[in-house]
C-alpha cells in the first residue's frame, strides 16, 4: 500500500505550478519572438531584397545593356555588311569605322571577323587571321554556330593586359541581306565601374550583390566578393540551386554555418544571366533573440522566486494543519488518532530490536468533582497542568497523549514494566504533590495508573492497551492515587 505523504502531495503542486508558469512564460514570449521575426523575415524576402534588386539593376542596367545596342548597331550597319559582301578589298575604311566606333563610346575594343577571309579587323589594323585549330580563336566558331534565335553571345573575359580588369565582349553575327553569315562584330568594354558601383551598393545595404550566369557561375561581382565561384557549390543552397536557375524571379532561404541567408534572385534575359540580392540575419533579429533570452531569463526567476514564496508558504500551512490535525487542542500533546499510529510504529521497531516498550494510562481521580466544583474552565486548566507536570518526569524520546476526557497515555520505549511502574510512581507523586493555584483556586489531585510492557508475541496495540486499562481500573478498585502493574 502506497504511504500517503502531505509532502509529496507539496512538491506535485509546487512543481506542477512552476512547470505550468514556464510554459505559459515559454509560450508567450516564444510566440511573440516568432511573430516578430516572421514579420522581420517577410519584409527582408518580399521588400528589401526585391527593392534593393530593382535599384542596383536600374542603375547598372544601362551601362551593362549599352554594348549589346553598340554592337547590334555594328552588325546592322550597311556599310559594313556592303563592304564585307563586296570582297573586303580595302581594310582601311572598316579599320576607320572599328576606330570610330571605339572612340565614340569609349569602348576598350571593337572588331570585325569576317567569316569569308577569316581576317580579325581591328583599329589598329589587320591583327590575325583566324583559325579553327587555335583555342583563342574558338569564340568565333561558337558564335557562328550559334542558333537562329539567339544574335549575340555575351563574353566575359579578364583583359590580357590587366588580369584584374574584367572585360565584356559583345560577339555580334552579321547577315549579308540573304540571311547569310559573313562575319561576327562587337566590341568589348571595360565593366571595372560597374563593379565599383555593386561595391557601393554592397556596403550601402549591407548585401552582397552579384551575377551569375544560367549555369550558376559568379560572373560578376564587387571586389570583395567571398563565395565559391558557382552557386551550387553554396552548402545551404545547393538544394535550391536548381529552381533558382530556372525561375525568373524568386527569394530563396537557406542557412548556412548556422547562419540564416536570404536570397533574392531576378533574370535578365539581354545576358542570359541572374542578379543577384543576398544578405544574413538582419541584426534586428539578434536584438530579437537577446530579448526572447531575457524574457526567459526573468521568467525562470520569477518561476524561481515563486517556487520559493509557494514551497514557503505552503511549508508553513501545512505544518500548522498537521500539528492542528495530530494534537490535543486543550494540551498541545498527541491526541488519540495520532498516538494510535505512533504507537504502532513503534511496538513494531521495538518487536524488530527485540526491546522492551510500556505503556501508562492513567485517569484523574474524581474529576468531575473538580468540574462541578470549580466549573469546567479551571476543569480544563487543571487537565492542562496535568499533561505540564507529566512532561516534567517523561525523556524526549516517550511519547505522551490525551486519551481521551481526563485520561492520559504515556508511550515509553525500550523501557521495562518496572521502569515504567517507576515513571507512572514519579507522575503520580508529581500530580499529587503539586498544589496547583488554578486562578486563585487551589487544588490537589491524584491520579490512578495503569502499567503495562508489550509481550513478546503481542502484536496487536489495543490489546497492550486494554491490559493497561484494566490494571488502572484495579488501581481505580483498589483505592486511586496509585500505579499498578498489568499482570
Ligand atoms: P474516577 O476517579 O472514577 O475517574 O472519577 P471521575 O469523576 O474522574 O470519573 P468520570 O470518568 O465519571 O468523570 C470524568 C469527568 O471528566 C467527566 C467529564 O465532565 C470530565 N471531563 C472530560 N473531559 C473534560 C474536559 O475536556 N474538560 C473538563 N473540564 N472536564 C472534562
Ligand atoms: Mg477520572
Ligand atoms: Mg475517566
Amino acid at each position: 500500500m502506497p504511504i500517503y505523504s502531505p509532502w509529496n502531495d507539496k512538491r506535485k503542486f509546487v512543481f506542477g505550478l512552476s512547470f505550468m508558469l514556464l510554459c505559459a512564460f515559454w509560450l508567450t514570449s516564444w510566440l511573440s519572438y516568432q511573430v516578430a521575426h516572421n514579420s522581420l523575415r517577410d519584409q527582408i524576402e518580399s521588400n528589401h531584397l526585391p527593392l534593393t534588386s530593382d535599384t542596383v539593376y536600374s542603375e547598372i542596367q544601362r551601362d551593362l545593356l549599352q554594348p549589346i545596342f553598340i554592337s547590334s548597331l555594328m552588325a546592322q550597319d550597311t556599310f559594313v555588311r556592303d563592304w564585307a559582301i563586296s570582297g573586303e578589298k580595302d581594310a582601311q575604311p572598316i579599320i576607320r569605322y572599328l576606330d570610330n566606333i571605339q572612340q565614340r563610346y569609349q569602348t576598350i575594343t571593337s572588331f570585325f571577323v569576317s567569316s569569308h577571309s577569316g581576317r580579325y579587323y581591328h583599329p589598329s589594323g589587320i591583327i590575325k587571321t583566324i583559325s579553327s585549330d587555335e583555342p583563342d580563336d574558338a569564340w568565333f566558331y561558337r558564335v557562328s554556330q550559334l542558333p537562329p534565335s539567339q544574335e549575340y553571345e555575351i563574353n566575359i573575359d579578364y583583359d590580357t593586359a590587366d588580369q584584374s580588369r574584367t572585360t565584356v565582349f559583345v560577339n555580334y553575327k552579321v547577315f549579308d541581306f540573304e540571311e547569310k553569315l559573313i562575319g561576327v562584330t562587337g566590341v568589348g568594354l571595360n565593366i571595372e565601374f560597374v563593379k565599383e558601383l555593386i561595391q557601393v551598393y554592397q556596403t550601402r545595404y549591407q548585401r552582397s550583390v552579384y551575377f551569375i550566369d544560367a549555369l550558376g557561375n559568379v560572373t560578376l561581382s564587387g571586389a570583395n566578393f567571398q563565395g565559391p565561384r558557382n552557386i551550387s557549390l553554396r552548402k545551404g543552397l545547393a538544394s535550391q540551386a536548381a529552381s533558382l536557375l530556372s525561375a525568373a524571379k524568386n527569394s530563396y532561404r537557406f542557412s548556412e554555418d548556422g547562419q540564416q541567408h536570404y536570397l533574392n534572385a531576378r533574370y535578365i534575359p539581354e545576358f542570359n544571366w541572374y542578379l543577384i540580392v543576398e544578405q544574413q540575419d538582419v541584426p534586428e533579429i539578434q536584438d530579437l533573440k537577446h530579448t526572447l533570452w531575457i524574457n526567459l531569463s526573468i521568467s525562470l526567476l520569477v518561476t524561481v522566486c515563486m517556487l520559493i514564496v509557494a514551497n514557503f508558504t505552503l511549508g508553513r500551512y501545512q505544518r500548522r494543519l498537521e500539528t492542528l490535525a495530530s494534537t490535543d487542542k486543550l494540551t498541545g500533546i498527541y491526541n488519540r488518532q495520532t498516538f494510535e499510529g505512533r504507537l504502532e510504529q513503534v511496538i513494531d521497531i521495538q518487536h524488530r530490536a527485540n526491546s522492551p516498550c510500556s505503556i501508562i494510562i492513567f485517569d484523574i481521580d474524581h474529576f468531575k468533582q473538580v468540574n462541578d466544583k470549580y466549573g469546567h474552565l479551571v476543569g480544563d486548566k487543571a487537565l492542562k497542568k496535568v499533561a505540564e507536570i507529566t512532561r516534567q518526569y517523561i525523556r524526549q524520546s516517550d511519547i505522551l497523549c490525551r486519551w481521551g476526557g481526563e485520561e492520559f497515555i504515556v508511550l515509553l520505549p525500550n523501557c521495562d514494566a518496572l521502569a515504567a511502574l517507576e515513571v507512572a510512581e514519579k507522575i503520580r507523586l508529581g500530580v499529587n504533590q503539586s498544589e496547583l493555584d488554578i486562578d486563585g483556586n487551589l487544588l490537589t489531585m491524584s491520579i490512578s495508573c495503569g502499567i503495562a510492557q508489550i509481550k513478546t508475541h503481542e502484536i496487536l496495540a489495543s490489546l497492550l492497551v486494554d491490559r493497561a486499562d484494566k490494571a488502572m481500573y484495579r488501581a481505580k478498585q483498589n483505592g486511586r492515587n496509585r500505579s499498578v502493574l498489568a499482570e
